[in-house]
């Protein structure tokens, strides 16, 4: 069996240099070649003799993920349906805002999510299993090959829960520090309220931006929506989130789905600012994006604007996130994994 190289950090393929006669060097010239210049084919390795790319290609393949599909939005979002060597398969967006340099992908951290928010088309399919890191950080080796472009910027916002994968997230993100150069302040890792997890997020003293999908400013609305809430409510998420700002010195992004009728009226507004009045944050609103076979509305453009402006009044930092992707199903809520 072939050796994947993208499955190697640096010490293994040193480890898998040596033990095929050549030096350490040339290890890490594969790594550059790998996760700096993410080429396709051993054959772009150009600063390997050709002799040695000869043998390297007997022995190893660059990545063993595949792109089962592409669409890409009428805004420049790229949704990438990835395959991995089981058959299972999960969903990638890139991101790329117009006014900025920057280029966002959006990775998955688990086949389907157990966590079934009544708005998101993954939550339907239910769990399925954990993604490796290595699969994690595949998600944008297979961006970077395909597209020639660096991304600057991670988020943990595809399919899965993050912190129910939590020992594979970390590891992930170390490789993508280390390995993609991408800094820590860049990378965003949202969750929608496993406390312990984030307790423990506190401990480490995490530096990379922690999401919470509130989505809701009280118990009984975020019960209708959240089953997450039957067990860490929202009280208790508060706490933690105020340990978790006191321990870490961050602020944390309140991630909040405007759903028509269900959750942005004015008392919403309201009650959203005093559930969030004494911690360190941002409020993120998302328009809803409806998914097949639910039942919620989008909101009206004068009660999301209206909205905004009573979090504002209240003095919160507030703002209405870009909508991407809309047409192929890449926006927030819509990845379902499905061909
Ligand atoms: S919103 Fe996130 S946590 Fe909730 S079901 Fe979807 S993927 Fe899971």
């Amino acid at each position: 069996m072939k050796k994947v190289l993208s499955k190697m950090n640096l010490q293994e393929l040193e480890e898998f240099c040596l033990s095929i006669g050549q030096s350490k060097f040339r290890a890490r010239q594969i790594y550059n070649w790998v996760y700096l210049k993410s080429v396709k084919n051993i054959d772009d390795m150009t600063d390997l003799s050709k002799r040695f790319r000869e043998e390297l290609k007997e022995l190893a393949i660059v990545s063993d993920v595949k792109i089962a599909k592409k669409q890409v939005s009428s805004d420049g979002t790229v949704k990438f349906l990835l395959e991995f060597p089981d058959g299972e398969k999960v969903e990638t967006v890139l991101m790329r805002f117009d006014n900025r340099a920057n280029l966002t992908a959006c990775v998955s951290s688990q086949v389907g999510c157990a966590m079934g928010c009544a708005f998101c088309a993954t939550g339907k399919r239910g769990f399925i299993r954990n993604l490796t890191p290595y699969e994690i950080i595949n998600q944008v080796l297979a961006i970077q090959m395909e597209t020639g472009l660096k991304v600057t910027n991670i988020v943990f916002m595809g399919q899965g829960e993050p912190l129910l994968n939590l020992d594979n997230v970390l590891e992930a993100m170390r490789i993508f520090n280390d390995c993609f150069q991408i800094g820590v302040r860049r990378m965003t890792v949202s969750t929608c309220g496993v406390v312990p997890k984030i307790n423990k997020l506190a401990e480490i003293g995490m530096q990379s931006t922690l999401a919470i999908s509130l989505h809701a400013p009280t118990h009984v609305i975020r019960e209708k929506i959240m089953p997450v809430e039957k067990k860490y409510d929202i009280d208790l998420l508060k706490k933690t989130l105020l340990n978790y700002t006191e321990k870490t010195g961050r602020r944390v992004t309140i991630e909040y789905i405007l759903i028509g009728g269900l959750n942005d009226t004015p008392q919403c507004a309201k009650d959203l600012a005093y559930y969030l009045d004494n911690l360190n944050c941002n409020i993120n609103l998302i328009v809803y994006n409806p998914v097949a076979g639910d039942s919620f509305k989008r909101p009206k453009k004068e009660d999301i604007y209206k909205f905004k402006y009573l979090l504002e009044t209240a003095g919160k930092k507030v703002t209405i996130r870009l909508e991407r992707g809309l047409d192929i199903d890449a926006a927030c809520g819509q990845l379902s994994g499905k061909a």
